[in-house]
Formats: C-alpha cells, sequence, structure tokens
C-alpha cells in the first residue's frame, strides 16, 4: 500500500472562468490579459502535476481519480434551488452565481467532480486505504455556502465530504490566505465539527473572518478564526499553528484532520500580501501529521483550494506532499531564498506574536 493518495483528474482543470483581469471584470479602463480569466486557473494546479511527474515524487504517491460527487451528496449542504439553477445554467452556456465566480458549460459536471475527488480523498483515509490522502480539487470550494457562491468556489467541497463520511468528530484547518467563510458558517453550530481558519485579515471576504467568531448555540467555542495582518510569514504561521491550532486540536480529539490547502499565503501570490514559502507548508504539514498521529491514527487529508502563483503553487504543493508521502525527492523552492530575505524584522515578529498570544488568552490557551 502506498502511504498517500493523490486524487486528480484532469477535467476538473478544464472548469473555465470568466472574462476577467485578476478579479476586475474586463471593460471600460481594464484591458484582456493576453492569457485571459481570472486567476483562479487550471495553470497552477497544472504546474503541480507537472512538477511532481518530473521529479518522480507521482511515481512515489498512489494516483486516482473519483468519481463525482451525487446530486444526494450535494443535497447535503446545498437546497435544491441552488442546484437546479446551477445545472441549467451549465447546461446552457454557462454563467455566473453569487459573486465573481463564473463556469462555463458543463461546469456543474466538473464542479461535482472536484467535490467528488475530497469525498474520494477523505473515505480514502477513513477506511485505510492510505494513511493520509491529497485532493486537487478544482474549482475551491472553502468560500462556498449552501446558497451562494463566491470567491471561485461553486459548491462547499470540503463540507460536502464530511456530511458524506463515517467520520464522527472532525477538524478542519484551513491555512488558505482568506477566510474560510463558508465552512466556518456550515458548521457554526456543530459541536462536533471544529473549523480554524488561518487568514489575511480583511483579505476576503471583507469584514469575515474576525476573532469573535467563535460559533453560536452548542457550536460556541468550535469556531477559531486567526486573522493576521499584512506581511506575516514563515515564522508567524508556524508560531499560530503552535500556539493555537494544535493546543485546539489536542483538545478535541478529532477522528480525521482535513486542511483546506490553500498555497496564496505564498510571498509572491497576486491576491495576498503575506510571506510564507514551500518550507512553511512542509513545516505546517510536519506539524499537523505528528498532531494527527498522536491524536487520530495519522488520518491527515488536504483539499486542494486557492493560490494564484503560477511558478510558486508547484514548489509549495511538492513540499506538502513529499512530507506527507515521506519520500526523499525534494524540489526545493525557486523562491525561497528570496522569500526567505524579505521576512519581517524582530521588532515587526514581536507584533505578530503579540497578536497571536492575545487570540490564544481568548481561548484560554
Ligand atoms: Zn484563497
Amino acid at each position: 500500500m502506498r502511504k498517500t493518495g493523490f486524487f486528480v483528474d484532469e477535467k476538473c482543470f478544464w472548469h473555465s472562468g470568466g472574462n476577467y483581469a485578476l478579479t476586475a471584470p474586463v471593460g471600460g479602463l481594464v484591458q484582456p490579459l493576453a492569457a485571459g480569466g481570472l486567476p483562479e486557473n487550471p495553470e497552477t494546479k497544472r504546474r503541480l502535476k507537472n512538477l511532481l511527474q518530473v521529479t518522480g515524487l507521482a511515481e512515489e504517491l498512489d494516483c486516482l481519480t473519483a468519481p463525482p460527487a451525487t446530486r444526494e451528496d450535494l443535497a447535503h449542504i446545498h437546497p435544491a434551488s441552488y442546484l437546479d439553477n446551477f445545472k441549467a445554467l451549465s447546461d446552457d452556456m454557462g454563467g455566473e452565481l453569487g459573486l465573481r465566480t463564473p463556469f462555463g458549460p458543463g461546469g456543474y459536471e466538473i464542479a461535482a467532480l472536484s467535490a467528488g475527488l475530497v469525498i474520494g480523498a477523505l473515505n480514502s483515509v477513513m477506511n485505510g486505504q492510505h494513511k493520509n490522502a491529497y485532493a486537487l480539487s478544482r474549482p475551491p470550494g472553502h468560500h462556498c455556502l449552501p446558497d451562494w457562491a463566491n470567491g471561485f468556489c461553486l459548491l462547499a467541497n470540503i463540507a460536502i465530504a464530511i456530511e458524506t463520511s463515517p467520520a464522527k468528530r472532525v477538524a478542519v484547518v484551513d491555512w488558505d490566505v482568506h477566510h474560510g467563510n463558508g465552512t466556518e458558517s456550515i458548521f457554526l453550530e456543530r459541536d462536533d465539527v471544529l473549523t480554524i481558519s488561518l487568514h489575511q485579515e480583511n483579505n476576503y471576504p471583507l469584514n469575515s473572518g474576525g476573532v469573535k467568531t467563535i460559533g453560536t448555540g452548542k457550536g460556541k467555542g468550535f469556531n477559531m478564526n486567526i486573522p493576521l495582518p499584512p506581511g506575516a510569514g514563515h515564522d508567524t504561521y508556524l508560531y499560530a499553528m503552535e500556539r493555537l491550532v494544535l493546543p485546539r486540536l489536542t483538545d478535541f480529539k478529532p477522528d480525521v484532520i482535513i486542511v483546506a490547502c490553500g498555497f496564496d499565503a505564498s510571498g509572491v501570490d497576486p491576491l495576498s500580501r503575506m510571506l510564507c514559502s514551500a518550507e512553511t507548508f512542509r513545516l505546517m504539514t510536519r506539524q499537523l501529521m505528528q498532531a494527527a498521529e498522536t491524536l487520530c491514527n495519522g488520518r491527515l487529508m488536504m483539499a486542494h483550494e486557492g493560490g494564484y502563483s503560477e511558478v510558486h503553487v508547484p514548489f509549495c504543493g511538492h513540499a506538502v506532499l513529499q512530507e506527507m508521502s515521506g519520500s526523499s525527492i525534494d524540489a526545493g523552492d525557486a523562491l525561497g531564498a528570496r522569500i526567505a530575505g524579505q521576512q519581517p524584522n524582530a521588532a515587526m515578529q514581536a507584533v505578530y506574536s503579540n497578536i497571536i498570544d492575545d487570540i490564544a488568552k481568548g481561548f484560554g490557551l
């Protein structure tokens, strides 16, 4: 048995967006880009897969696909009206749902396949087929609300997978640089799903992801937001994991740890202002693997979310998958030295650490 399942499907790379230049609609004074489209494009993901093949790491993973999520799977989270509307637009010429989340003809089937990869990866970890697993899901899911698409997310992939899995207690650690508002809102009243989001404060969505949102009703205390100011880098992320995420996971005792794995906290991402490198993602993966080993027999599953640097995402993803599989094949980080040289100075690092300490106090940690 290979240790790590890698769930991927070329059709997910065929999901197409609309006519945007980054997140600005083309028109008026916004000229179309030569390459066209949104920053959420296939290249970041396809280049990760390519790098895995070129280095040979793909040979050490169990690369497989999964069936699309069924309508019944999706209905655990999304109302019939939303799914009907999505399917009707998809069967026609494509269109847009919610905010800034366009899709082309057949977009419904591709989104269902993306959710299916996440379901497949989670199932493989829960049934012991793999020690850990990674779903290269596209379109992403962590922003999607039950009845409102936003932030390039059309279906709530991770929430759908949780609701179709036998896991009783699930922890979701969202290190995508944007707030995991969809996952948070879906499980806000639940005490059996712990949701933790590390993100750049007020990046996306605006006015979302504050420290005071800790859950409601019996879910109170089961949502943790870690909003970090722009410029937070390697040490800040690792400290937030050590000071906040790991102790909270230890208290919660999950059956499985799911990571909403965005690589947009990269030091060169066009949609954020953070300073993480491939090494940051490697070490956060190591921290969570150790926690999973202690808490839930190593069960760790990652679902791909954002990450918009075509150059850097492949190196970040490769480092994560090398760590998960225990492989000796190292791709390094072509931009690592440049990002390492831009880290905050000691005075700024103290500011970031204080912010994390203050959040910890609020949670009694
Ligand atoms: Zn993101």
